[in-house]
């Protein structure tokens, strides 16, 4: 018995769970807040349940080096598959003409040919669709439903206005003009594939030994999105999508026997023994260290940040009991996804006495996420010597979260 199974139906399903993933991540929320969302008025990024303000990017950086790492590390061992099988241009390519072919219009060397109406309706969906793509990219700034609020005002800001009229016009003309060619000719991640690719990467190929079975029927190059003829051997505008590959098994299941066209790692056919080389090990290796740095800096953040800065509004004044009183602003993120009540203390660094405050420093409770500004008024003996203070900031059964410096010079102290 030989293999007949297509992988069109996997293909089309691996498209619409990821098209569907990208469109409605926004959409979902953990503890009120976005799933994946970046606050630009608040400098800080929704991840998963976890908020990190602008100071704690260095986790995305490390995030996004990870991925970078594990994209290499794919496009190494599975050549372009993410070109045929999740990337959301080629899904965006396929709908289009797919509709196309609904409407009957027919797609010659890219083109499509059909009447003037039918071409208009297709224009209208491809307009449709770009204001989508346009609407789905400014949800992972804005809320989707204050976008849509804010959009049917009038109130959307201009920027977010600027960006969703440019992305719809550079999807509309992308979808209506050039599809597969911006695979093929402008794509980036296609140029540097190919510096990637090796000769263990997974390639579709119709081996030479089963040469002598092709009957020259061309349902391979019909089928072909990007006009490639497989049997010329490997080219770099294939998009492993494997459509050629169904296309032959269905012609040859006709006549009893397997198809041609298969998915190897590399063209000698050496099977996954292909992938172990230097490259392989080199990028594997780079990207554990990656995911045990992320993992351990995850693992060690820090419950609560500090900020603590002399307030520039009010100055330093001398009380009638000799103390000196001096306003400040603290600034308190709780790092976390639950709420905590906190407790500010503050004490002398030469002495380890402890300070007294005034102000809400007693009981602060913020919400999972939230950063709050808090004033209050530090108490400190008067001198004529620079004094500095040490802020700490406890967690309500007394665990030290956060430490913050201040310095009370003896200028401010007259
Ligand atoms: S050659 Fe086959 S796998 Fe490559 S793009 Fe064409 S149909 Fe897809
Ligand atoms: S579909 Fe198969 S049999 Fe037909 S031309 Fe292509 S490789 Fe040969």
């Amino acid at each position: 018995m030989f293999k007949n199974r297509l992988l069109g139906p996997w293909r089309r399903s691996g498209h619409w769970l990821l098209s569907l993933l990208i469109l409605l991540l926004p959409w979902a929320k953990i503890d009120s807040h976005s799933l994946l969302r970046i606050d630009i008025p608040k400098l800080s990024l929704h991840l998963f349940g976890a908020t990190l303000r602008i100071e704690e990017l260095y986790l995305l950086l490390l995030f996004t080096l990870a991925c970078v790492f594990f994209f290499l590390l794919a496009t190494l061992v599975m050549g372009r598959v993410w070109c045929g099988w999740a990337c959301p241009q080629t899904s965006l390519s396929d709908l289009t003409e797919w509709v196309a072919s609904r409407l009957k219009l027919k797609n010659r060397q890219h083109r499509l040919y059909g009447s003037a109406w039918r071409k208009l309706v297709l224009h209208f969906f491809i307009l449709l669709l770009a204001l989508l793509v346009g609407s789905n990219l400014l949800w992972y700034f804005i809320e989707p439903q204050r976008y849509f609020t804010q959009l049917f005002t009038g109130q959307l800001h201009p920027v977010a206005l600027g960006t969703l009229l440019t992305v719809t016009a550079a999807v509309y003309l992308d979808l209506a003009l050039l599809r597969r060619l911006f695979c093929r000719d402008f794509c980036p991640y296609g140029r540097f594939q190919s510096a990637l690719v090796d000769s263990g990467s997974l390639i579709l190929q119709r081996p030479l030994s089963e040469a002598p079975r092709c009957i020259d029927c061309g349902a391979c190059v019909r089928a072909c999105p990007m006009g490639i003829d497989i049997r010329h051997g490997e080219q770099i505008e294939c998009i492993n999508c494997g459509r050629c590959l169904d296309a032959c098994r269905q012609v040859m299941a006709k006549r009893q026997q397997p198809g041609l066209i298969n998915y190897s790692f590399g063209t000698s056919e050496q099977g996954l023994r292909s992938l172990i080389n230097p490259r392989t090990r080199l990028l594997t290796g780079g990207l554990c260290v990656i995911l045990l740095l992320l993992a351990f800096s995850i693992q060690t953040r820090p419950q609560a940040s500090l900020k603590i800065a002399l307030s520039h509004q009010v100055a330093s004044r001398r009380l009638a009991n000799g103390n000196l009183a001096s306003f400040f602003n603290a600034w308190i993120n709780n790092r976390t996804t639950d709420s905590a009540q906190y407790l500010l203390r503050a004490q002398q660094q030469n002495n380890r006495q402890r300070l007294e405050l005034k102000g809400p420093t007693r009981t602060i409770v913020l919400s999972g996420g939230q950063n709050r500004k808090i004033d209050f008024v530090l108490l400190t003996p008067f001198t004529e010597n620079e004094n500095r203070v040490t802020f700490t900031l406890y967690s309500q059964n007394g665990q030290p979260l956060a430490e913050a410096e201040a310095l009370i010079t003896p200028i401010q102290s007259r």
